[in-house]
């Protein structure tokens, strides 16, 4: 065995993972590289495709699109994501505070970070499925976006959206791009540099990409060890350390700017689930049956508690990584 990442040949921990999203309990072999961090699986099964149900995406996506903002909104959309310096800071704490759900969460730090400055900024989600958040930034207002994943049926181009149904390598727009996402997509691909170099061609000089996932340094990982909810076996093929990624982005000729903790309560009840032997789809699942007919008022109350812990990098099981171009 040999990782993937670094090459280390010798240190490696192996470990048995189930899969237990559908709730096969087939078993992979993975292994954990002293020498990069990364917990990768050891071989990548030649057939996905069964690991992948039809309903896959739909599970997390709404099948509705986004009517357009109008009126206030569309205010507070422009103030958001607009250069407006200390006005966009109070409109953002604001909106924060009193409408905490008025935005998908991954759209908050985008303005702080990947420093949009136009509607017209090109945008492109990579491993997009059905386009969710391509539709959310359409609703408030970005006009130049696009998708690419693979495992979509056919090209969609609708509501001045284009998701291409390719790899990213496959994407013809070299040098375009002012912001590119992976939304815990890069865990899925087996070509880590190779994706990530495609990618960074497609970016703007001054452009920004930004890289969800899991991380290995994190309380989940530590805690559960195999019942990571967020291991994912076998469709999670890396679970990275912060060392690992910065490697293969740096292959690809990126930086990182900064991370920022994106943990979710998730990581608790799905790993707790999983230690239960509880398939995440199974119909005894708190996805299905609601997390107060699966778990104590205690044991709920003990876990919001916990939440507030993972805040910190190197606690969070899930982090966003910031990179530009060297
Ligand atoms: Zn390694």
């Amino acid at each position: 065995m040999q990782c993937r990442i670094c090459g280390e040949t010798d240190r490696l921990t192996p470990y048995r993972v189930r899969e237990m999203l559908i709730g096969l309990r087939e078993s992979f072999d993975y292994f954990l590289c002293a020498q990069c961090g990364c917990l990768q699986i050891a071989e990548i099964p030649p057939d996905m495709s069964r690991y992948y149900p039809a309903d896959y995406y739909s599970m997390e996506s709404h099948q509705q699109v986004p009517a357009q903002h109008t009126g206030v909104r569309r205010l507070v959309d422009q103030l958001l994501f607009l250069d407006a310096g200390l006005l966009n800071t109070v409109v953002s704490a604001l909106v924060r505070r009193l409408r905490p759900d008025a935005y998908p969460v991954q759209l908050m730090p985008l303005t702080r970070d990947a420093g949009l400055r136009s509607f017209d900024d090109p945008v492109l989600d990579v491993g997009c499925g059905s386009g969710d958040f391509l539709f959310s930034l359409r609703a408030m207002g970005f006009t130049c976006l696009y998708g690419a994943d693979p495992f979509v049926a056919e090209k969609i181009v609708r509501d001045g959206v284009t998701i291409f149904n390719t790899d990213v390598g496959d994407v013809d727009k070299p040098g375009f791009f002012r912001l590119i996402t992976f939304q815990h997509s890069l865990e899925h691909v087996a070509d880590q540099r190779g994706t990530l170099a495609a990618a960074a061609k497609l970016l703007r000089a001054d452009g920004m990409m930004m890289v969800s996932l899991p991380v290995v340094e994190s309380y989940a990982w530590e805690h559960y060890g195999t019942d990571w909810v967020d291991l994912d076996a076998p469709r999670h093929f890396y679970l990275h350390s912060l060392r690992s990624l910065k490697m293969v982005a740096a292959d690809a000729g990126l930086v990182c700017r900064s991370i920022v903790p994106d943990p979710s309560i998730l990581e608790l009840l799905g790993s707790e689930q999983y230690r239960r032997d509880i398939p995440l789809r199974s119909p005894d699942s708190f996805m299905i049956k609601g997390r107060e007919q699966c778990f104590t008022a205690e044991e709920l109350a003990r876990f919001e508690a916990l939440r507030e812990t993972l805040k910190p990098l190197g606690r969070a099981g899930r982090i966003m990584m910031y990179l530009s171009p060297a």
